[in-house]
């Protein structure tokens, strides 16, 4: 799938999330409460997320996000993980990588502003954020986008940031099971699942139907999440 599919499917997987992950009843003291701008950076950082596992495979939109740095990045892990569409793209990678930045916007705030800004800067990348002909300037000016939105985001607290990577990363995930090669969900489990809906790689199914489906679930949920307590207080009544 295309880098603008994953960030899109990251933002509706948020924003579907959101009654989920503040529903105290459901999740106990794993609960989250939400303010308004909490909700939008989580969609920014879920939509960037939902490139994560692609930072597997050395030769991607991914590798080039910044340059020579992105491209070792994506080598090493590529390396480390097995190769193109292994462990990163599964239930365990997500999990880790929910904790890992959940740590660190918890313990390590500086860090967590690193992470920020690189996971930003993938998701410019994804959907398409830049120069057709020049590497360089769309990654110097994603550099400076993200820049900026991690300064906008710097007094938001992140402390439930986990699960709006682990989001992302999963619905990137789901995603690729959409394609004819699958994923190794279950990881170390080698067994690929796979429900090939989508035969080709930005092919007719994927722009014409599934990029405008989550643009139009984006706004309706996009829409509820703004609404929300005007809607029930209005249906109360
Ligand atoms: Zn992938």
């Amino acid at each position: 799938m295309m880098g603008y599919t994953h960030a899109l499917s990251g933002t509706a997987a948020w924003l579907a999330a959101v009654p989920l992950v503040t529903n105290e009843a459901l999740l106990g003291s794993f609960a989250v409460s939400l303010s308004a701008e909490q909700v939008v950076a989580g969609a920014v950082v879920c939509a960037g997320a939902a490139l994560l596992p692609d930072l597997d495979h050395h030769d991607g939109t991914i590798a080039n996000t910044y340059g020579p740095i992105t491209q070792v990045l994506c080598k090493v892990v590529g390396a480390i993980s097995g190769g193109h569409r292994h462990a990163t793209h599964s239930v365990a990678f997500a999990v880790g990588a929910g904790y890992l930045t959940d740590w660190t916007a918890t313990h390590a705030v500086h860090v967590w502003w690193g992470i920020l800004f690189f996971v930003v800067g993938l998701g410019l990348r994804g959907i398409g954020i830049g120069f057709q002909k020049s590497d360089n300037l769309t990654g110097l000016m994603n550099a400076l986008l993200a820049g900026a939105i991690v300064y906008l985001m710097r007094d938001v607290d992140m402390r439930y940031v986990g699960y709006a990577v682990t989001l992302g990363c999963l619905a990137h995930v789901v995603g690729d099971c959409l394609t004819p090669r699958g994923c190794p969900v279950f990881w170390p489990v080698q067994r690929s699942v796979e429900i090939p809906l989508i035969s080709r790689t930005n092919g007719r199914t994927e722009r014409w139907v599934m990029a405008p489906l989550l643009t139009l679930a984006i706004t309706i949920l996009a829409v509820r999440s703004a609404l929300g307590d005007e809607i029930t207080s209005l249906l109360r009544s």
